[in-house]
């Protein structure tokens, strides 16, 4: 039986494991994709006062552009505002994310349900069944697991901003679009 099981290994997830790792705890972390960070499945943006006082740089090859402007844009209404921002290599942000605990992620593997029991969880997988002590759900905008154990609501709501899924639009690199 694992001490801790990660459901996704997305940014959320894998800071999770980075703060696991550091403890002697027995985990792993799952994910449906075949890789750590493709395909990209959402935005690069990342707010600079935050990064900054995570990893205490920023001169890593993954962070692209400072973006000095966000524009809102909704219903043909548009609004300025202004507040540090990266524009990121997403897959590469991740894969580095993920360097210290590679050897604890398995991907290709997706997680069908969780059993809660009175003294342990079995997540239930494509790939066969793991009983665990405790289970970090981090699937970002997929809600179905935490729908099952009624943990949020039929119907959550996540607003999409910028991400990969625009390129090829003539967006301006230095401002910061949310569409
Ligand atoms: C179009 C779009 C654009 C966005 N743009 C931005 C942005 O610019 N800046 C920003 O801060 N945020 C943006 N977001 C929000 C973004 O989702 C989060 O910031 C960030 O990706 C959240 O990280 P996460 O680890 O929580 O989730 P994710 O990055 O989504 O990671 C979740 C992981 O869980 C895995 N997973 C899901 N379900 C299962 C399952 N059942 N079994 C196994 N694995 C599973 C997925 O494969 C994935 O790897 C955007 C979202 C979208 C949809």
């Amino acid at each position: 039986m694992y001490d801790v099981i990660i459901i996704g290994c997305g940014q959320a997830g894998l800071m999770a494991a980075r703060e696991l790792n550091k403890t002697d705890a027995d985990f792993i972390c799952l994910d449906i994709r075949k890789r750590v960070g493709e395909p990209l499945q959402c935005g690069e943006g990342i707010g600079k006062r935050d990064f900054v006082e995570i990893f205490g740089r920023f001169d890593y090859p993954f962070v692209l552009n400072e973006i000095s402007e966000h524009r809102l844009i909704y219903n043909g209404k548009q609004r300025g505002f202004y507040e540090p921002y990266f524009q990121i290599d997403k897959p590469a942000f991740e894969r580095w994310l993920a360097k210290p605990v590679m050897s604890r992620i398995r991907c290709g593997v997706l997680c069908k349900d969780i059993i809660v029991n009175n003294d342990c969880v079995d997540v239930i997988t494509a790939k066969g069944d793991f009983r665990t002590k405790l289970v970090i759900i981090a699937t970002g905008p997929n809600h179905n697991l935490q729908k099952k154990l009624g943990l949020t609501g039929s119907n959550p709501r996540l607003v999409a901003c910028y991400g990969g899924i625009y390129n090829g639009f003539k967006l301006d690199e230095k401002k910061f679009y949310f569409i």
